[in-house]
């Protein structure tokens, strides 16, 4: 605290800034996210439980990058953690939880990824949901993410990148235009992205583990990683 030089105090003040990232720090969703979450929770209600192949299509191909980093320099196995994709249906929380060892995101990532759109085709997307209702678009025209808020009223991904040492956690509730990130105190992902669903209360059927596992059985079969399915045991 007692600062001799510039250079200690400039670390001083580095740390304090540190400290209080621990308050979490809101983002407004761009306007197109906001209309796109909109679109997708309006318009696929009957087709609710595609929210699964696409969680779990982030995961494999989160797990196909650090596989893929992992020939070119094999220091990215570091962390020796098995690739797999693991789910947790907790029926007394009323939560679902998708969990990967792949490549997570830095919390730049998280800001440029979850609320802002960087790729193209977002009209032609919204075009064509208007014309036909069908569940198929969103992951083609890589939306599959928003999916989450159809069974969900609060998303939480926590996540760590194999770049860096931060845990990040981002959250946002249905409907409510923005999201919050903060630094993660929990710290307990060696690597790779943790996301929890904490569904609606017209969605309870989904924190069965057995409706849990007909859906992988009948969307997710051609992954090319395992998939553990946790059953919470009273
Ligand atoms: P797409 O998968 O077609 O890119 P999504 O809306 O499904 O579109 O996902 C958006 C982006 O969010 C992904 O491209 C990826 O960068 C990031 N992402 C989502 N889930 C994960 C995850 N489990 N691990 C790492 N990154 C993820
Ligand atoms: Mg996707």
């Amino acid at each position: 605290r007692s600062a001799a030089s510039g250079q200690s105090l400039r670390q001083a003040r580095t740390v304090c800034a540190a400290a209080a990232t621990a308050e979490p720090e809101t983002f407004q969703y761009q306007a197109e996210v906001d209309r796109l979450m909109d679109l997708i929770v309006n318009s696929l209600y009957s087709n609710r439980d595609v929210f699964l192949r696409e969680l779990v299509s982030n995961a494999s191909d989160a797990l196909d990058k650090i596989r893929l980093m992992a020939l070119q320099d094999s220091e990215e196995y570091k962390s020796g953690t098995d690739l797999e994709i693991r789910i947790r249906a907790d029926k007394e929380a009323n939560t679902v939880v998708i969990e990967d060892t792949g490549v997570g995101m830095t919390r730049e990532e998280l800001i440029g990824t979850l609320g802002t759109i960087a790729k193209s085709g977002t009209a032609k997307f919204m075009e064509a949901m208007k014309e036909k209702k069908d569940a198929n678009l969103i992951g083609q025209f890589g939306v599959g993410f928003y999916s989450a808020f159809l069974v969900a009223d609060k998303v939480s991904v926590s996540t760590k990148s194999n770049k860096d040492g931060s845990q990040w956690l981002w959250e946002s509730a249905a409907g409510a235009h923005s999201y919050t990130i903060k630094e993660d105190a929990a710290a307990d992902i060696p690597r790779g992205t943790r996301i929890t669903l904490h569904l609606k209360p017209d969605a309870t059927e989904f924190s069965d583990p057995a409706k849990l596992e007909s859906l992988i059985k009948q969307y997710s079969e051609f992954i090319s990683f395992p998939i553990k399915l946790w059953v919470k045991t009273t």
